[in-house]
């Protein structure tokens, strides 16, 4: 029996994925293997790598003037590849600083050169998005980095800054949840273990006239140029997690797309967000404007029953509520394989907990 997963990641993935995964596993499309034991460079696994890029294209709408590139070391060896691609000698990245991950990201791209904080939102414990009129850019940046979704803080963009400099974003933990303009970024990444696969996999967007910019040291496999020149394949690429992210593009655009995925995502944090603002015995002190729709946290009005409800939910089926280890609490993450049922079925453990303990 599966349970309702609220993990922040590795997160969640479609049980009709995992079905299919397993069916075609020991026996991939008739050639006697699985497709985790053939070559990535034989016409079997590249017809499989290919399609999954030619379904992300399409539920992104991703112009052709961009590169897909399918990469390893997750979001945070991307903090170390942007800089090292984007940051030329003598210039400034700008970066938004929106709280934890927008400060790995920050932290890393500061041992390869100049590093703006255009705008910070931590005096107020990263409550809220600093509005752009607030942002102190440098003229002739060599890009802008922001995190359009924190995962850990619970909050989220709801807008897409509008910069002159190339505009990059960590969208680890939001891509896919809904529809996007990608037109509207020079580079765009993504660990895959929230709404794309299996942890190992990465994703980078990148618009093709920011490649081939890399300061000479940078390791071969960090260059996006030499990545999009061998169709991410300069040594052996991630091929499973590749493989099942295709199964999950499938997925998506069976469920009717990002726009579908929207909407549903929509209605899962409102009935999460409005229960707890009228429990009166949970809360969630984000802006309501910038709460993430991907993932919750929230707080029990008195601290000492936490440990009490993480045994109750997780012996009800509710499962990895627990807020990230540097924040405590509670969070629960609604990427897009967590169904409906599984808030609903979230809000009335909740709502029962609170009539026993309030
Ligand atoms: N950025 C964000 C927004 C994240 O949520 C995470 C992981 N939770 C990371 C970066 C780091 O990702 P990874 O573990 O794939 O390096």
């Amino acid at each position: 029996m599966r349970a309702f997963n609220f993990c922040a990641g590795p997160a969640a993935l479609p049980t009709a994925v995992l079905n299919r995964a397993q069916s075609e596993l020991p026996d991939w499309h008739s050639t006697g293997m699985s497709i985790m034991e053939m070559s990535h460079r034989s016409k079997d696994f590249v017809g499989a790598a290919d399609k999954a890029e030619a379904d992300l294209r399409s539920l992104l709408g991703i112009p052709s003037n961009y590169k897909v590139l399918f990469l390893q070391g997750g979001a945070t060896l991307q903090f170390s590849a942007v800089p090292l691609n984007l940051l030329g000698a003598g210039q400034t990245a700008d970066y938004i600083d929106t709280g934890i991950w927008a400060q790995g990201a920050i932290k890393e791209a500061q041992r390869y050169g100049n590093v703006n904080i255009a705008a910070t939102s931590g005096a107020d414990h990263y409550h809220h998005v600093p509005a752009q009129s607030t942002w102190n850019l440098t003229p002739d940046a060599a890009y802008v980095h922001y995190t359009p979704n924190e995962t850990i803080g619970g909050l989220q963009y709801d807008f897409i800054p509008e910069v002159e400099a190339p505009l990059v974003a960590d969208f680890s933990s939001s891509i896919l949840s809904e529809p996007l303009d990608v037109s509207k970024f020079g580079l765009i990444y993504a660990g895959a273990q929230k709404n794309i696969g299996p942890a190992g996999l990465t994703l980078v967007i990148v618009r093709e006239d920011l490649i081939g910019k890399a300061q000479s040291t940078i390791p071969s496999l960090l260059d996006y140029a030499k990545q999009a020149n061998s169709g991410s394949m300069i040594n052996t690429p991630p091929t499973f997690g590749w493989y099942l992210a295709g199964l999950v593009f499938e997925w998506l655009i069976e469920q009717g797309g990002l726009t579908a995925m929207q909407k549903l995502n929509q209605e899962k944090a409102t009935l999460l967000y409005d229960y707890i603002d009228r429990s009166g015995f949970y809360a969630n002190p984000i802006n309501p404007a910038n709460r993430s729709k991907m993932n919750v946290p929230f707080t029990l009005a008195d601290s000492s029953l936490e440990k009490a409800f993480l045994a109750e939910s997780t012996a009800a089926g509710l499962l990895n509520l627990a807020g990230h280890r540097s924040v405590g609490g509670m969070r629960a993450s609604l990427y897009n394989a967590v169904p409906l049922e599984a808030v609903q079925a979230l809000v009335a453990f909740m709502q029962d907990f609170a009539k026993r303990n309030g």
